[in-house]
């Protein structure tokens, strides 16, 4: 496979039909090759804040940190490239700027976030995350979901105690497990591998996937093609027609020649 030259992004946030604000926060930079979504939660508008702190806290630690590390190089420890560990090391010094803000502020008391975030580098792509807002790949005809959710729903799913139909009836939706600003330290699942050129990576919030199935997202990514803004806002749309239950945020990164 051949490695993906530039990125084109597409990203659109929107408060969807039933709520008052719009609690999600989305940034990217392409020259960092960088795409960070959080989903803030918590009282008197403290889940804007948490999920503000999470994506300028990221992207500052990023814009300051990859031009210190090589990127491609390989930690020896834990068998992770540099760029994966600064991507964690920055989604750590997230949740700790989000939790002594909470202890700071009483307004922002128990407000958290969760995060996902891509960073494609020298070909190749770290993906962090923490929560249920979710990456997933379009790689030639086929969707797949790149991230697992840290939800009540996916334990359950994962221990067997449920089918993901029976789950899906079973159990509230939105009950994350984990999140950004809880507490002082935070687990961060991370990932890497290889870009293809071609390659569409879809990060989002629950707010698209509670209303649409994956079928339905794919099927809307193919039909729109290399037009990311076209399909970004197609996504969207659909969230709404479908109720906008909640706030809903995408944002497209297509890895082209
Ligand atoms: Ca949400």
């Amino acid at each position: 496979m051949s490695a993906p030259g530039r990125l084109s992004i597409a990203s659109l946030s929107d408060t969807g039909r039933k709520r008052g604000h719009n609690e999600d926060s989305t940034a990217y930079d392409p020259a960092l090759g960088l795409a960070v979504i959080a989903d803030g939660m918590g009282g008197y508008k403290s889940g804007e804040v948490a999920s503000a702190i999470a994506v300028a806290s990221i992207v500052q630690a990023l814009k300051a940190g990859l031009g210190q590390i090589q990127p491609a190089a390989v930690d020896p420890a834990t068998g992770l490239s540099q760029a994966s560990l600064l991507l964690r090391q920055a989604v750590l010094d997230a949740n700790l700027h989000i939790y002594r803000t909470a202890q700071q502020e009483p307004q922002c008391q128990g407000m958290g976030t969760t995060a996902v975030v891509l960073l494609v580098c020298a070909g190749r792509m770290s993906i962090a995350h923490v929560g249920d807002s979710r990456l997933y790949r379009l790689r030639g005809q086929a969707l797949e979901q790149l991230t697992s959710d840290h939800s009540l729903v996916q334990e359950l799913i994962d221990r067997g105690f449920f089918t993901p139909e029976e789950a899906a009836e079973n159990t509230p939706k939105n009950l994350v497990t984990r999140a950004l600003g809880i507490e002082d330290g935070v687990q961060v699942d991370v990932q890497e591998g290889e870009v293809a050129e071609g390659d569409v990576f879809l990060l989002c919030t629950d707010g698209l996937t509670d209303m649409l199935t994956d079928e339905e997202i794919l099927l809307t990514l193919r039909k729109y093609g290399a037009n990311l803004e076209k399909a970004a806002a197609e996504l969207v749309q659909l969230a709404n027609e479908r109720g906008g239950k909640d706030n809903v945020s995408v944002i497209l990164v297509g890895a082209s020649a």
